[in-house]
C-alpha cells in the first residue's frame, strides 16, 4: 500500500524528509498516485474530499499543519466516514508559538513601544510598566500550545489565568488559575492583562470575542491572537481598540486571511500584523511525527492524536 503527499509548498524539502523517515514506504508527490486503489494514507495541507474520495482504501490523511478546521468538511462527507483525520501536534512549534507570545507580551508590558517614541525624541528615560508579577497573561484555549505559552510566562514570573472548554481535573496545576466555559470567560477576561489566543477555529469558537466580551477585557489589555482569526469580528475588535479597553491587537491570524489591502487593519496605529508566522510547521520534526504515526498505523495501534469531529478540533 502506498502514501501520497501533497504539501503546500516546499514539496521538494518535505519528500526528502519523508523518505529518510519511511525508507520502506512507497511516497508518491501529488498529483502522481500510482495505482489510487492502493492508496492507504495522504499527507497534506488541504484537500479536496472529491479528491480523497477517489481512494477507496483511503485510511487516514495526516494533517501536514496544526490547525485542522481546514479538515473537517471531510467528517461530514460520507464517502470519507472511516477516514482518520491524524492531528499534527508538534512540540517544537509550541516552542515557536510561546516565543512569539513572549516576545509581544513583554514589548508592550515593558513599554519597548514607548521606548522607541523616546528615542525618536532624543530621550533615554525609563517608561513606566507595571511588572511581571502584577501582569497576568491569560491564555484562550489551554492544549498543546497553551500550555506550552504558559510554562514560558510562569518561568519569567508572569500569573497565568487559563480558559479551556474543560476543567482539566486530572492533570490539575496549583499555579495556574484555571477557567472553563462560557460563564468563566469574562471573568478570566477582566483578570488580565494580556490575553493570548491559541484556540482553535469550531463553530463554539467564531465569534467567541463579541462586543460584550471585549468589554470585559481589562483597561488597556493587550491582545495577542495566533489562533484564528475567526475569534472576532474585525470591525468589533478594531472598535474595542477605538473606544476601549485595548490597548493593542497583535494579530498573526485575520478572517478573512490574508486580509483585503483595503483592510483597515493594515492602517490602525495600534494594530500589529505578522501574516501568520507564530508557528509555521517545521519540515524535519513534523517528518518525525508523522512518520512515528505511520509506523504506529502499520503495527496495529492507533495514531496520536487525532481529530474529534463533534469538538471539531
Ligand atoms: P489543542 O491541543 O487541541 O488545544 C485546544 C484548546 O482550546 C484546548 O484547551 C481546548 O479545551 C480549548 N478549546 C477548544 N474549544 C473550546 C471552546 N469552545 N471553549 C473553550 N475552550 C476551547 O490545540 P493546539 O495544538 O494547542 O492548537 C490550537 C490552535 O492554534 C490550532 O487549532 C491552530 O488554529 C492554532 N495554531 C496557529 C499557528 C500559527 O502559526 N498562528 C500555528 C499552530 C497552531 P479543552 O482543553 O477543554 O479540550
Amino acid at each position: 500500500m502506498t502514501i501520497v503527499v501533497n504539501p503546500a509548498s516546499r514539496a521538494k524539502e518535505w519528500m526528502a524528509a519523508l523518505t529518510e523517515q519511511l525508507p520502506n514506504e512507497s511516497l508518491f508527490l501529488w498529483p502522481q498516485v500510482g495505482d489510487p486503489a492502493r492508496v492507504e494514507y495522504v499527507l497534506a495541507w488541504q484537500m479536496a474530499a472529491d479528491d480523497l474520495a477517489g481512494f477507496p482504501n483511503l485510511a487516514a490523511v495526516f494533517s501536514l499543519g496544526a490547525g485542522v478546521d481546514q479538515w473537517l468538511p471531510l467528517a461530514e462527507d460520507e464517502r470519507l466516514a472511516d477516514v482518520t483525520i491524524v492531528r499534527l501536534v508538534d512540540p517544537a512549534v509550541s516552542d515557536e508559538m510561546a516565543a512569539y507570545a513572549l516576545h509581544w507580551v513583554l514589548h508592550y508590558q515593558r513599554r519597548f513601544d514607548q521606548m522607541a517614541a523616546l528615542q525618536q525624541q532624543r530621550q533615554f528615560t525609563q517608561p513606566d510598566y507595571v511588572e511581571a508579577a502584577d501582569f497576568a497573561v491569560g491564555i484562550l484555549g489551554y492544549g498543546n500550545i497553551g500550555r506550552r505559552v504558559g510554562e514560558a510566562f510562569t518561568t519569567l514570573g508572569y500569573p497565568i489565568n487559563a480558559w479551556s472548554r474543560t476543567l482539566h481535573h486530572d492533570q490539575p496545576d496549583p499555579s495556574i488559575d484555571h477557567y472553563a466555559g462560557l460563564e468563566e470567560l469574562n471573568d478570566f477576561l477582566s483578570a488580565s492583562q494580556a490575553v493570548v489566543n491559541v484556540l482553535p477555529n469550531t463553530a463554539e469558537t467564531t465569534g467567541l470575542l463579541s462586543p460584550d466580551r471585549l468589554d470585559a477585557f481589562a483597561d488597556g489589555a493587550v491582545f495577542v491572537n495566533m489562533g484564528r482569526g475567526t475569534v472576532v469580528r474585525e470591525a468589533d475588535l478594531l472598535a474595542a481598540l477605538d473606544n476601549g479597553p485595548l490597548r493593542v491587537a497583535v494579530l498573526d491570524v485575520t478572517e478573512p486571511e490574508p486580509p483585503p489591502p483595503s483592510s483597515p487593519l493594515f492602517d490602525h496605529p495600534n494594530v500589529v500584523l505578522t501574516g501568520h508566522t507564530a508557528g509555521v510547521t517545521l519540515i524535519p520534526s513534523a517528518s518525525r511525527i508523522i512518520a512515528a504515526n505511520i509506523k504506529r498505523l502499520r503495527r496495529g495501534e492507533e495514531p496520536y492524536p487525532v481529530v474529534d469531529a463533534g469538538r471539531g478540533y
